[in-house]
């Protein structure tokens, strides 16, 4: 079925993943599909470092070795966004939580908003082709749609399929050296949330090495299942 699937009650989502996994693109693809709001800590701390806030400021040096920004930090600034009215039908977690402190904060955030992580999905990737991934992708400055220079590219060079701006910007993380210590940070921190959630019996794990439109009609089939 087309068109917008929201669901009946809040829905909040997980996306689990190295990066390169594709958590930002399949979140953008769920969030037009299913009406929910997709929810990057990275685009946050991004947006912090840009708007030289006080948390920008701890965050930026962090972000640039690709190690891993403050629980504190983090958790503050989800706990602002999640309070934000356009969050009621639930939302696509993008790059959160990243540790089990982060997981833990986000149970007590979600128990008292009265409402639960209905499923976190693990994109299964191979570590192998995630710098390949990483290193060829690029985003519109404008409305945020990403690309990759082999697996997604505009159909008119430099414009923008979706908005049609013609500014193009690189993550300054995207590079050989950061992905390595972004890859780590997530063996030693995050991967152990996959037992985390499956602990919990709400753990779907989508095969993430296939093209973007096979990945996005599996998550599709699982998020319909969890929100229905
Ligand atoms: P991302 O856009 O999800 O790849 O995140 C980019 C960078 O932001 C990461 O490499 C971390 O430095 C930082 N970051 C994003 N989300 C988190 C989080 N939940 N916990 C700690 N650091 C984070």
């Amino acid at each position: 079925m087309d068109g917008i699937d929201t669901p009946r009650t809040q829905a909040n989502l997980v996306l689990l993943g190295p990066p390169g996994a594709g958590k930002g693109t399949q979140a953008r693809m769920l969030e037009e599909k299913f009406g929910l709001v997709q929810l990057s800590t990275g685009d946050l701390l991004r947006a912090a470092v840009k708007a030289g806030t006080e948390a920008g400021l701890q965050a930026k040096a962090v972000m640039e070795a690709g190690d891993l920004v403050s629980d504190e930090i983090v958790i503050a600034i989800l706990r602002d966004r999640l309070a934000e009215p356009d969050c009621a039908n639930g939302v696509i977690l993008d790059g959160f939580p990243r540790t089990t402190v982060q997981a833990e904060a986000l149970d007590g955030l979600m128990e008292d908003m009265g409402a639960d992580i209905r499923v976190a999905i693990s994109l299964e990737v191979d570590d192998a082709a995630m710098v390949t991934r990483i290193s060829g992708r690029f985003t519109c400055a404008g409305c945020g749609e990403g690309y990759h220079d082999t697996f997604k590219t505009p159909a008119v060079d430099g414009t923008c399929d979706k908005c049609g701006g013609t500014e193009m910007t690189r993550r300054a993380d995207d590079n050989a050296e950061t992905v390595e210590s972004r890859l780590r940070a997530y063996h030693a921190q995050t991967a152990p949330l996959i037992d985390y959630y499956d602990g919990k019996g709400v753990l779907a794990r989508v095969d993430a090495m296939r093209d973007i439109d096979a990945v996005a009609q599996a998550l599709t089939a699982v998020v319909r299942e969890a929100v229905a």
